[in-house]
């Protein structure tokens, strides 16, 4: 028997556990109690799926029993068991699921109260409440069973012991009472129900205390919706999905008929850590009646619903099914549509009758809706476009695109949005006076995928969508509009000059969309300047906007320019490179000459 050293993460874990401050310590039965379920699950799983193992349903069950003398409580179920490399790779190192984002936070030096409920720890919060732990297992298919030791942060071992039956067994060895907390509570039979009660009723398998079972076995999404408390489906919830806090909001289905089935759903308040990367997995987990056959069935939930977590359970839904036989089972696909449009359902009445928490909603999952109407090429536009929420230049708040347009003056035609960094940037643009003059709302858009969303919906209630900041925004009259003409008409050979002199830009002309402000650049085309941006940052995609340089022409520097195009051209060139400058600046396109910039300011300066 040698000495084996916890993995270096699983130290760092181990070691806030064992010095914890974290005073909601009850929940460590709830974790092994878990634990213990799970390897029922597997038991029955694996004896489905390979007839050479029998089960007697009738025998499974958790036990748990105390014995004050020996300071111990011991919680043995009849499950699938552990091997010995099992052994060593489950309890040596901390939860698999959770290891990576309890890596990073812990390098983000967080507060350890955040890191046991996020990432569901586990086996390990067993240290909160033993200073020694043996686990005694016996794998189904092996007729050696193995014991592990440990005493916490100086190692665990690992060597073979004496148990007849499969399934696992571990004893915890209470810590002596403190001043603070009085650990001995635990070693009582009323305080052990209690817990069982609160948090483990709706465990499929008995477990007994005693001779008596505790738990009333039926799971929450079999019980009716008034027979639950809040406060059970948070405890399920949170327990289940390893979350730190209260669901936002509980969505429970019944349905009968084309498809029958239950399903408990949640909405998270916060997004996984992992929500908007790749590892994230959708999914529900789907049960055959009571039977979990995948823990997350990807095909029940369409990607932009991935927020949601739950479970399904239905008896349409053959044991048997595979992964491979999944996608082609037609009663999946009738309870996947279904569960769809309920979850629609509940976030459209969200949005209805309690506004607040559908912003809340909204600000941590509303990129994901988002993407949903620009994916698949706008497929799903039409269900989700009622759905988003953008802010409201005018009510500096989120709104709806029906809010947009029930409030729009008469005289307004079209939807109008700007896109940029930043609310404050946006409405410091020089572009966005003419809509304030005006009293029109404007979207201002700070997510990446806000424009490529709009373009994807293209339209709203007859309403076509005009970016502020493109050369399609045009708020004047006909007779202005001829005017203007005329007048770049005039300017047409200086203009072109200024374009030469650019390079950068497809098109210098006069404007009378700008109040006081000199320049602005503007996109013309499809790709607007923030979508160059957001294809930039993506790597490798040359897709560039067209962009033009417009001039106020009201401004006192159309005078200066006129000038010195006729007698000063090295002037008059500078002032074009400057002009383009500063309108790039504002409009937070990157500037590739910035020293040549500013030493031609300092020469006009110096003038
Ligand atoms: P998690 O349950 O989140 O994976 P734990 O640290 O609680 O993390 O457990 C680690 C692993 O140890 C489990 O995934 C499981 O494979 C194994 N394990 C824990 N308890 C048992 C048990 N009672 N029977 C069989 N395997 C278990």
């Amino acid at each position: 028997m040698s000495k084996k050293m916890f993995k270096s993460e699983s130290k760092k874990l181990l070691n806030l556990m064992i010095h914890s401050i974290y005073t909601n310590k009850d929940i460590f039965l709830r974790e092994l109690i878990s634990n213990a379920s799970d390897a029922i699950d597997k038991l029955v799983f694996t004896s489905l799926t390979d007839k050479s193992f029998k089960v007697n349903k009738k025998s499974l069950a958790i036990n748990i029993s105390f014995d004050k003398d020996k300071n111990t409580i011991t919680i043995s179920d009849n499950g699938i068991g552990m091997n010995e490399k099992e052994l060593d790779d489950n309890l040596g190192t901390i939860a698999k699921s959770g290891s990576e984002a309890f890596k990073e936070s812990l390098d983000k030096g967080s507060k350890n109260i955040d890191i046991i409920g996020q990432f569901g720890v586990g086996f390990y919060s067993a240290f909160m409440v033993a200073d020694k732990i043996e686990v005694r297992t016996k794998k189904i298919d092996s007729d050696k069973a193995y014991l592990w030791k440990s005493s916490g942060e100086d190692g665990y071992s690992v060597e073979e012991c004496d148990k007849d039956t499969n399934g696992t067994e571990i004893t915890l060895f209470i810590k002596k009472d403190t001043e603070e907390v009085k650990y001995s509570e635990y070693l009582d039979e009323n305080k052990l129900k209690e817990l069982i009660k609160k948090y483990s009723d709706y465990i499929r398998y008995p477990i007994i205390i005693n001779n008596e079972t505790i738990n009333t076995m039926i799971p929450l999404w079999k019980k009716n919706k008034k027979d639950v408390t809040e406060e059970e489906y948070t405890n399920f919830y949170m327990d289940r999905f390893n979350d730190y806090e209260k669901p936002l909001k509980v969505i429970t289905s019944s349905v009968e008929g084309d498809a029958t089935y239950k399903a408990l759903m949640f909405i998270p308040k916060k997004a996984p850590f992992d929500y908007y990367s790749k590892d994230y997995e959708k999914g529900l987990a789907l049960y055959s009646s009571g039977v979990l056959i995948m823990d997350k069935c990807s095909e029940l939930l369409p990607d932009y619903f991935s927020f949601v977590k739950g479970i399904v359970d239905s008896e349409d839904v053959p044991l048997n099914l595979s992964r491979e036989t999944l996608q082609k089972s037609y009663s999946v696909r009738v309870i996947a549509k279904s569960i769809e449009s309920k979850i629609k359902k509940e976030l459209e009445d969200m949005l209805k009758n309690d506004k607040e928490t559908y912003k809340e909603f909204f600000k941590v999952f509303g990129s994901n809706l988002k993407y949903g109407v620009y994916d698949n090429f706008g497929a799903n536009k039409d269900k989700l476009k009622d759905l988003l929420m953008f802010y409201s230049s005018t009510n500096k708040d989120l709104i709806t695109l029906d809010e947009y347009v029930k409030k729009m003056p008469e005289d307004q035609e079209n939807i109008y949005y700007a896109s940029g960094e930043s609310i404050e940037k946006i409405d410091s643009m020089p572009q966005i006076d003419i809509l304030k003059d005006k009293k029109y709302d404007c979207l201002y858009l700070t997510d990446y995928v806000d424009e490529f969303a709009l373009t994807a919906i293209s339209e709203y209630s007859g309403k076509k969508f005009i970016n502020a900041l493109s050369n399609n925004f045009d708020l004047s009259s006909k007779e202005e509009k001829d005017t203007l003409e005329k007048e770049n008409n005039d300017s047409k050979e200086m203009l072109d000059e200024m374009k030469n002199i650019i390079g950068d830009v497809s098109e210098v002309k006069f404007t009378n969309k700008l109040k006081d402000h000199a320049v602005c650049l503007e996109s013309s085309g499809d790709i607007s300047i923030e979508m160059e941006k957001v294809f930039k940052a993506m790597g490798n995609m040359p897709i560039n906007a067209n962009k033009v340089l417009e001039i106020n022409k009201d401004h006192k520097i159309v005078d200066k320019l006129k000038e010195t195009y006729k007698s000063n051209k090295e002037e008059f060139n500078k002032l074009t490179k400057i002009l383009y400058t500063e309108a790039a600046i504002v409009a937070g396109v990157n500037i590739t000459n910035p020293t040549e910039i500013s030493d031609l300011i300092i020469d006009v300066i110096a003038k």
